[in-house]
């Protein structure tokens, strides 16, 4: 197994070195969900429990650490996430029991032996936690107290897509570590040799920017009838109930999140001038754009995200689907297109 910084990471990848070798203890990987965060924080671990660093600062992946890290039973080295982690946009290493979504204040304490005994190898000792946002509030003041107080050489790496819910307290205790992908060409370049897809460019958009996201939507079998959905979406006559039927064996929350990012781009294009996702179909949704009123699209923004707190649940999905389907159009018909 091998520890990954990825091109876009470098300036990352150096102020984290920077800060452990001025002793920091306790570092916050804050980023989009899917630009490598967690395989970032997992290299800065490998490396600062290495044996033998490569000039680069990189870990050796041959030392005994590497070994041990690589057979997940490093002594000194926890990875601490929720049990039913199913972050796909970042690959895991281990498969995850559909259980709790939070971090648990057990799973904290469990660290104790880990930080009460000597560590067994000379390098100190290294926790992972991901995302750092899933700590509840016992977890977090449990975390917290070892961050306060950290035992010698250990270093606390927290991950979070979202950083603002984390405790006040737990933030000030971290060095930010901001992961951005200022320069779009290594993601673009990354993603083409690590997807099939025909269009990496526009696959990256629709995640974000995000390129391990964007691997995610690349392989999901769905993507293919992506454009089609949406098409029927621009036809003059759509017809939500139609569109339904076609799209029946689709979740509902697949079918959600297509109409949202459509509807912010039409809403984007309106003002911009630009689509932020839909690239490929910017003449089309630009045709679309025309006919929705601003007011109209706070509406339909408002109840695409009160149906968001359903989605996974409908009582009827087809009808679920048929619902979000005719707010779309009734606002659209506002601007009087014949329905
Ligand atoms: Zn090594």
């Amino acid at each position: 197994m091998s520890y990954t910084v990825f091109d876009w990471q470098k300036s990352a990848w150096e102020l984290s070195r920077a800060a452990l070798a001025r002793g920091a203890h306790a570092l916050l990987f804050a980023g989009a969900r899917g630009c490598g965060k967690r395989e970032l924080a997992l290299a800065l671990a490998a490396a600062y429990l290495c044996d033998a660093p490569q000039p680069d600062g990189r870990a050796c992946n041959q030392c005994e650490s590497c070994r041990w890290l690589a057979a997940g039973s490093h002594p000194d080295f926890a990875l601490v996430e929720p049990a039913a982690e199913d972050d796909d946009a970042e690959p895991k290493t281990r498969p995850a029991p559909k259980r709790s979504n939070a971090i648990t204040v057990d799973q904290v304490r469990g660290l104790s032996d880990l930080m009460s005994i000597t560590a067994h190898r000379d390098a100190g000792k290294a926790i992972v936690v991901h995302p750092a946002e899933a700590l509840n509030v016992a977890a977090s003041n449990a975390l917290l107290k070892s961050l306060e107080e950290p035992p010698p050489r250990t270093v606390f790496l927290l991950v979070s897509h979202r950083p603002a819910l984390l405790l006040p307290t737990v933030r000030s205790r971290c060095q930010l570590v901001p992961v951005r992908i200022d320069d779009p060409a290594p993601a673009r370049a990354w993603l083409a040799a690590n997807a099939e897809c025909d269009d990496p460019e526009l696959v990256l958009a629709l995640a974000g920017g995000a390129p391990l996201a964007a691997v995610s939507i690349a392989e999901d079998p769905v993507w293919s009838r992506r454009a089609g959905f949406l098409r029927a979406l621009a036809a003059p006559d759509a017809d939500p109930v139609r569109i339904a039927d076609l799209y029946r064996d689709l979740p509902p929350a697949q079918v959600l999140s297509w109409l949202q990012t459509w509807t912010f781009d039409l809403v984007q294009i309106r003002f911009c001038g630009r689509a932020r996702y839909h690239r490929d179909m910017e003449p089309i949704a630009a045709g679309v754009a025309q006919l929705l009123e601003p007011i109209e699209a706070t509406r339909l923004h408002r109840s695409l995200l009160a149906l968001q707190r359903h989605v996974n649940h409908p009582l009827n999905a087809r009808l679920f689907v048929e619902h979000m389907l005719i707010a779309y159009r009734q606002a659209l018909a506002h601007n009087a297109i014949p329905v």
